[in-house]
């Protein structure tokens, strides 16, 4: 049945992914800041900022960090909270969290994160117990992208925010040509170089071309049961933030 092998499709796009992010991990912040041409870290830093996360507070703030790999969201949220803000950083996959993990022992506020591996379409979370939900370059390789946006409306409280940070399709006339080239003759020749395999950034980038356009994200979000949903475009259509509200 049609069904049947969309099943089936699904189930091997995740096992890709998979592989990819364990055949990467170790050089994964590299890699981003090769490719980006360290540009990733204004979008994460734009992210954090629409976050705002509060520095004090009578109760705990809790994020969940999903698809948070390595925790470089988690770092920059507790930053910004001055040590306040409490990040689930939570990934599929073992060998990204591993290097998070690792790396976490020399934050500046260590121990205001903890490490869960989780897949964001069936969260081990409790229902209403987050105030943020954010997710950076991580939904775009979610086999089933509503359901993920489901859970996230699951896990948060009343009040509480998701923020989605994801590649778009560049229509800027002139950008989009230069920004196609790069993204088919430059990137998977520098995974190569730097990782030893093509293939990985060849998924990267088609993942890409693949991914909803930011009013058919906006529309999975009002439909997972976001309210004011909103989308900001960043570097030239490069990135797009999207930002809803659990009421
Ligand atoms: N958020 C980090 C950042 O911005 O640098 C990491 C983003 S990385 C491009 C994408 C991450 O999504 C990987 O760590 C991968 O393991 C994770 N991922 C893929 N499928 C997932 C799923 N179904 N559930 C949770 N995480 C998943």
């Amino acid at each position: 049945t049609h069904f049947g092998e969309q099943t089936v499709a699904m189930a091997d796009k995740q096992g890709l992914v998979d592989k990819v992010f364990h055949d990467v991990a170790d050089r994964y912040d590299l890699m981003n800041d090769l490719m980006s041409g360290g540009v990733h870290r204004l979008w994460k830093g734009a992210m954090v900022n629409e976050l705002a996360p509060p520095k004090t507070g009578s109760r705990p703030y809790r994020v969940l960090d999903m698809a948070g790999g390595t925790g470089d969201i988690a770092e920059r949220i507790v930053n910004a909270s001055v040590g306040y803000a409490e990040v689930v950083v939570s990934d599929i996959n073992a060998d990204m969290l591993r290097v998070g993990a690792e790396r976490a022992k020399s934050w500046r506020y260590p121990a205001q994160a903890s490490f869960v591996e989780a897949n964001a379409e069936e969260l081990p979370f409790d229902d209403n117990s987050f105030d943020a939900y954010t997710i950076a370059f991580g939904i775009r390789n979610v086999p089933r992208v509503q359901k993920a946006l489901n859970e996230a409306h699951r896990v948060l409280k009343r009040g509480g925010r998701i923020l989605v940070l994801e590649f778009s399709q560049v229509d800027v006339p002139g950008f989009d040509a230069i920004y196609r080239l790069y993204s088919d003759r430059v990137i998977p020749p520098m995974g190569k170089v730097v990782t030893g395999d093509a293939q990985p950034y060849q998924y990267f980038v088609e993942s890409i071309r693949k991914f909803p356009n930011p009013q058919a994200f906006s529309g999975m979000l009002t439909s997972a049961g976001f309210k004011r949903v909103k989308h900001t475009s960043l570097t030239g259509n490069i990135a797009t933030l999207f930002s809803g509200w659990k009421i």
